[in-house]
């Protein structure tokens, strides 16, 4: 996706009046109705459009920029945004390698782009739910400093390849029986740079880039999910010999947590009550992410009933908003009864008219179980 701001043709650091300005101008003079003869127009206003939804909104603005996209995070977006423009389109189409993981992606001219990188984030429960800053180690390339990433050693700079011109192509024209047929392959004397480095830089041996261990602050947004990917524009690999960086992508993994269990933007929490409680109601304190809250369990209450805490879940990730708690009650039968207490069951069944065990058969039957 061509980057937004050029878009509607106003500074990154634009207000959102001027972007509004901005908007009203171009989509007047753009809109279809004032452009029957020119099919691009519609394509044109879309885009537009598209542009002034991310950028009037501040929230989706602020993740636009820190993440190069007013999702926070994407997934499969196969052209990336960092360079912007058509020509990504184009090079995500025809040139192999491309896309995210492919790296290696190559502009019309210029050094080519660096790979992207993956690495693997553990978040903790909470960290997930209400976001938290994280920092990943991965092992990258960075720009050599001691030549500036042009490979050539201090003092001398690269040269024009006489082969190619620097284009860093050449083209053959063969006669065939069907004809003259033109191909094109990299240059082989500068390897498709379009350049020649006389003297490499002794640091990087020409490459213009040094492996190196770097660690990123991430700040990954509330409400995102086990599995969910960030896409760092710039932060991968930087390209050869100058070349502009690739993404970073982090793959977050969110660590289990020992009271709740996520469902989507909902959390699960499972509540134990005994019987009496089940069947009398209780006033009982019940943990939330967000605290001790106070439940008030109704009389009668059958296990697997659900209570919803209605904005106690996840903050939804794309919107405003949080999920739910739903909260499940768990009815426990006593196992371990005192004589009193077995007593008084006895009696609470008589009043029912409930048909239960004599007192003398718990003994024999836990024998005759144990048999059986
Ligand atoms: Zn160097």
């Amino acid at each position: 996706m061509a980057d937004l701001y050029e878009i509607l043709e106003v500074p990154r650091d634009a207000s959102t009046d001027d972007i509004k300005r901005a908007y009203r101008r171009l989509a007047r003079d753009c809109h279809p109705d004032a452009n029957p003869d020119d099919p691009g127009a519609e394509a044109r206003f879309k885009e537009l459009a598209a542009a002034y939804e991310v950028l009037s909104d501040p929230e989706k603005r602020d993740r636009y920029d820190r993440f190069g996209s007013s999702e926070g995070f994407d997934l499969g977006d196969p052209f990336g945004s960092g360079a912007g423009g058509l020509g990504d389109l184009f090079d995500a189409f025809f040139s192999a390698g491309s896309g995210p993981f492919g790296g290696g992606r190559r502009g019309p001219s210029g050094p080519p782009r660096g790979p992207d990188l993956e690495v693997t984030a553990t978040l903790p429960f909470e960290g997930a739910v209400f976001g938290v800053q994280t920092d990943v180690t991965v092992r990258t390339a960075l720009r050599c400093e001691d030549c500036t990433g042009t490979g050539a050693a201090p003092g001398t700079e690269p040269v024009e390849c006489p082969d190619c011109s620097g284009v860093g192509e050449v083209r053959t024209v063969r006669q065939t029986v069907l004809g003259q047929i033109v191909s094109a392959a990299p240059c082989r004397r500068c390897g498709g740079a379009g350049q020649l480095i006389e003297s490499p830089c002794p640091t990087c041996s020409g490459d213009g880039r040094i492996v190196q261990d770097k660690t990123y602050t991430v700040d990954v947004p509330p409400g995102v999910d086990d599995g969910s990917t960030l896409r760092l524009s710039g932060r991968g690999a930087v390209g050869p010999r100058g070349g502009p960086s690739g993404d970073l992508y982090v793959r977050l993994r969110v660590a289990p947590h020992e009271r709740f269990v996520r469902q989507g933007d909902d959390i699960v929490e499972q509540l134990s009550l005994s019987m009496a409680q089940a069947a009398l109601g209780a006033h009982l304190p019940l943990e939330t992410l967000d605290g001790w809250e106070d439940l008030v369990v109704p009389r009668g209450t059958q296990t697997g009933r659900t209570f919803r805490l209605k904005g106690r879940g996840v903050p939804h990730l794309h919107g405003r908003g949080r999920g739910d708690l739903l909260v499940v009650a768990d009815v426990g039968t006593p196992t371990k009864l005192s004589d009193e207490e077995a007593e008084l069951l006895r009696q609470f069944a008589a009043l029912r008219g409930e048909d239960v065990a004599p007192a003398d058969e718990g003994f024999l039957s836990k024998i005759r179980s144990a048999f059986s």
